[in-house]
């Protein structure tokens, strides 16, 4: 399963660094890689070609992203072209489908909901993406405040706005303490490169005594869960398995003194097995918020 962002947030965030990173224009994003003479030229019906080209199973229309702190002005025009781009990038889709003559089986199209601090515009850029139709909806803008703490009323101003039976994509999101926040306000798919970055850096998530739980999880105070570092000296001759209650391929056949050698020499199977460990701890948390566990 691959899935694919259009690169609308990455673009807005060099050009909000640099302007002369390039400039967002009526129908289309410039872009200048190098500050310099090249020019890109980002278009919502290129985003979805190249997205068909790598074979992607989930792509993502091209939008105007935004910041909390922008003015309403600005956060209307990212709604008016953000609908616009994604009804071309759904034409475009459409196109390609039948160019490629894809039936059954075809890759996912999913919208993303602009609107900023505003909630009416929020609201109303979700219900002008329900009428063109897509399979998922995603949330557009900046999510953190700058402190780094969720803007929760925000998320679900947006979760609110997207069609409920359909995928609601917290796009860039996915600490576990976020997930059980956003799994209530209605979001169910999430992406972030934490679990496996925490890996290689040898943090291993294990849930708390007494939290392996729906009830657990759902604690408000989120402090459900603890890292194994993997390094600590007391680790060094501990027989156990980092946690007794996974099924990963790590705990269920080595100890925490193994894992401890393993990164000691550099064995880049230490990797391997902590990023096992942590997808499964997600594995796990996903199962508990859905309620699959009896
Ligand atoms: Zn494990």
């Amino acid at each position: 399963m691959l899935l694919t962002d259009s690169g609308g947030f990455q673009l807005f965030s060099l050009i909000r660094e640099n302007s002369a990173y390039g400039e967002i224009r009526e129908s289309e994003i410039l872009f200048r890689p190098d500050m310099g003479k090249e020019k890109l030229i980002f278009t919502p019906e290129k985003c979805i070609q190249a997205q068909f080209r790598y074979m992607s199973d989930i792509m993502m229309c091209l939008d105007v992203c935004t910041s909390p702190d922008d003015s309403f002005e600005v956060q209307r025009r990212s709604v008016d072209l953000t609908v616009k781009w994604a009804k071309r990038c759904k034409e475009e889709y459409e196109t390609q489908l039948r160019a490629r003559r894809i039936r059954g089986q075809r890759p996912l199209l999913f919208g993303i909901v602009q609107g900023g601090q505003y909630r009416d515009l929020r609201l109303e850029c979700g219900k002008r993406l329900e009428e063109i139709g897509f399979d998922g909806y995603g949330f557009g803008g900046w999510p953190l405040d700058s402190e780094g703490h969720l803007r929760e009323d925000i998320l679900q101003d947006a979760a609110d706005a997207m069609p409920d039976g359909k995928v609601k994509y917290a796009m860039g999101l996915g600490r576990p303490e976020e997930i059980v926040k956003l799994v209530k306000m209605g979001y169910n798919l999430f992406d972030c490169v934490i679990p496996t970055r925490e890996a290689r850096h040898q943090r291993l998530y294990v849930f708390r005594e007494g939290m392996e739980t729906r009830e657990g999880v759902l604690r408000p105070e989120g402090d459900f869960f603890r890292y194994h570092r993997a390094l600590d000296e007391e680790n060094a001759r501990d027989a156990r398995p980092v946690d007794e209650n996974c099924d990963c391929a790590l705990c269920r056949s080595h100890s925490r003194a193994y894992l401890y050698h393993l990164f000691k020499t550099e064995d880049p199977q230490a990797l391997r097995y902590s990023t096992a460990h942590n997808l499964r701890f997600y594995e796990r948390l996903m199962e508990l918020l859905r309620g699959d566990e009896a």
